[in-house]
């Protein structure tokens, strides 16, 4: 079959998935329409594929994650951001308060996937001037997609008046010194570039650059380092899917990330990029007809890292 209507029936076999519940501790989060579905696919070259709601924006939430991560390590070098933030997955839920104390002169979030680790990471952003953090990934993100995306403010606004968790993980990493200026200045900054809004299409635009070994192929330049490259796909594997990981890599076997307003990217480096996006959560927090969806094309196109060895 070709790829179009593989993708449609896809999602059309997928529409049985039930379960799941809305993501409301972001209370703009609860007012999504949890009947959107949609699948993208870019092919090593950069040709993309999409069925479904597929002109549907959401914000990106947590699947940012690993963008950040890449920026960072590419502008600071891996070294200065490994004395911040580990890659030992953590088994704990997204929002833990969770620090690494295992060597106490260094204590730090145990992997850049979770809350502690991303808004460490989004600290390392090189301040600019006149603008936050925040903007640096929303033009970072841009230049990945290919088209200028944007902010969802009802979002931004809507998680920050709630970010209680968040600014208690922000004021822990203060007090240990793993952040080095006002946390709630810093928590507000990574809760605006969770809410940068984006398709499945947008997804699988930003993932050619993981697939093709950091050369985007939109336009042949190189973004990011193979090094990059590879440590943060190695992130998603072990940290990709919270404390779902193990399951995800027993079932899917790609190195994936998830979202709390229901994307999935995964990525099979020199072969595909895939995005997913239906809002419905299991209790970890990463989308059910996404994961349903994943796990179907994974069998189909025998995508598991292992298969195959
Ligand atoms: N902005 C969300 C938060 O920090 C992102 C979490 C997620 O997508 N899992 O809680």
């Amino acid at each position: 079959t070709p790829v179009p209507d593989y993708l449609a029936d896809l999602l059309r076999n997928c529409k049985a998935a039930h379960g799941g519940e809305l993501a409301d501790y972001i209370p703009e989060l609860a007012s999504a329409d949890p009947t959107k579905l949609a699948v993208a696919l870019t092919t090593l070259d950069g040709v993309i594929y999409s069925a479904g709601d597929d002109e549907h924006e959401f914000s990106i939430q947590s699947i940012s994650k690993a963008f950040t991560y890449a920026y960072v390590i590419e502008e600071l070098g891996l070294q200065r951001v490994m004395r911040k933030v580990g890659v030992e997955p953590s088994g704990e839920a997204f929002n833990e308060i969770s620090l690494d104390k295992t060597d106490e002169q260094q204590i730090k979030p145990k992997n850049p996937m979770i809350n502690s680790g991303a808004i460490t990471v989004h600290s390392l952003i090189p301040k600019a001037e006149k603008s936050c953090r925040a903007e640096t990934v929303r033009l970072f993100f841009s230049k990945l997609a290919g088209r200028e995306l944007a902010f969802d403010q009802e979002i931004f606004h809507s998680e920050k008046e709630t970010a209680f968790r968040n600014l208690s993980i922000g004021y822990s990493l203060r007090n240990f010194n793993i952040l080095e200026s006002d946390p709630v200045e810093i928590v507000e900054s990574y809760v605006k570039q969770c809410a940068i809004n984006v398709t499945v299409k947008d997804l699988v635009n930003m993932m050619s650059v993981l697939v093709n070994d950091g050369i985007l192929p939109r336009t042949g330049e190189r973004i990011l380092s193979h090094k990059t490259v590879r440590q943060v796909l190695t992130v998603m594997t072990t940290c990709g899917m919270y404390n779902a990981a193990g399951d995800w890599l027993a079932n899917v076997g790609i190195p994936a990330k998830s979202g709390v307003s229901g994307g999935i990217i995964g990525v099979l480096p020199g072969q595909v990029g895939l995005a997913v996006f239906s809002p419905k959560l299991d209790r970890y927090g990463n989308s059910v007809r996404g994961i349903d969806i994943m796990q179907q094309m994974s069998r189909d196109m025998g995508l598991h890292l292992l298969e195959g060895v």
